[in-house]
């Protein structure tokens, strides 16, 4: 069973994500618990996490349908001591509010070096603030984003997402979300049905199915391996719509949730019943 949605709107209250999900036809949805600009946020009250709790009921969501995604400005990767504590306490917070929603995954890109400090020590910076989050939490898992690795953001290769997990302690809380258009820019084509294969026979290799906990289904407005974040319109790209048929087609994908962040949320509906008509 594929779980097909967006990343929904949580405008008047995170209880209404569930709501916006169901009107566009998605099996499942992404969301901000927070608003994604803003370091601090008020905590919710026992209304939000009870109606969105209902809501979530009414409309059939689980928690393997529900992908939240952390704020832009926390990196777990971060050079600076004072600035990394910022961003370990937010994405603490962050953890945390899953916890009170009943969500076991909370996405986030993993972090970027700034140029002061090599690789391999952003690398580790980053599973060490994972394994601090997963100490202070129960029952949600870390999911690392792949990116396309713009400017000095970490996390475009399997390999290093591979290093991360591999430092990572509690190996059952820590997984990866596969960005289509961050793959494709940072060099993985998968537009042909043999190169698809093989990039994901890469993954199985380097990562593991096991780990995949979502997928972020976007087209690409810029090319190969020009490690550039521009989200496109299924099959509007330089992905192209074969990519999606393979993926709709291949049960690895199963049981997870995969939302669309493509650039017009009028035509969610629209694509989402396009994914599901490339189904065999
Ligand atoms: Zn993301
Ligand atoms: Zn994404």
């Amino acid at each position: 069973m594929k779980y097909i949605g967006a990343h929904v709107s949580t405008a008047g209250g995170v209880e209404n994500a569930p709501i916006n999900a169901n009107k566009i036809g998605a099996k499942a949805f992404a969301l901000f618990t927070k608003n994604q600009r803003q370091w601090s946020a008020k905590p919710f009250t026992e209304k939000n996490i009870q109606e969105f709790k209902a809501n979530c009921e009414k409309y059939a969501y689980g928690p393997e349908q529900i992908l939240p995604h952390d704020s832009y400005l926390i990196n777990l990767g971060h050079p600076d001591p004072l600035a990394l504590e910022k961003s370990r306490a937010a994405f603490l917070d962050e953890m945390q509010r899953c916890e009170q929603l009943g969500l076991n995954r909370l996405n986030f890109h993993p972090g970027s070096h700034l140029k002061k400090v090599s690789v391999a020590e952003c690398l580790a910076t980053i599973a060490e603030s994972i394994n601090i989050s997963l100490n202070e939490t129960n029952g949600v898992c870390a999911v690392i984003e792949n990116t396309a690795g713009q400017g000095s953001n970490l996390g475009f290769t399997f390999e290093q997402i591979a290093e991360i997990i591999h430092q990572v302690e509690d190996k059952e809380r820590v997984g990866v979300c596969i960005d289509t258009c961050h793959a494709f820019t940072a060099g993985y084509d998968i537009s042909s049905a043999e190169d698809f294969q093989k990039v994901f026979d890469d993954f199985e290799r380097i990562i593991g199915f096991n780990y995949l906990k979502g997928m972020h289904l976007n087209d690409s407005k810029k090319e190969l391996s020009t490690r550039v974040d521009r989200h496109e319109v299924i099959g509007k790209g330089f992905i192209g719509l074969d990519a999606f048929k393979y993926l709709m087609n291949d049960s690895r994908f199963d049981g997870i949730p995969m939302v669309l962040e493509t650039p017009n949320s009028d035509n969610w509906a629209e694509e989402i019943s396009l994914l599901y008509s490339l189904v065999k």
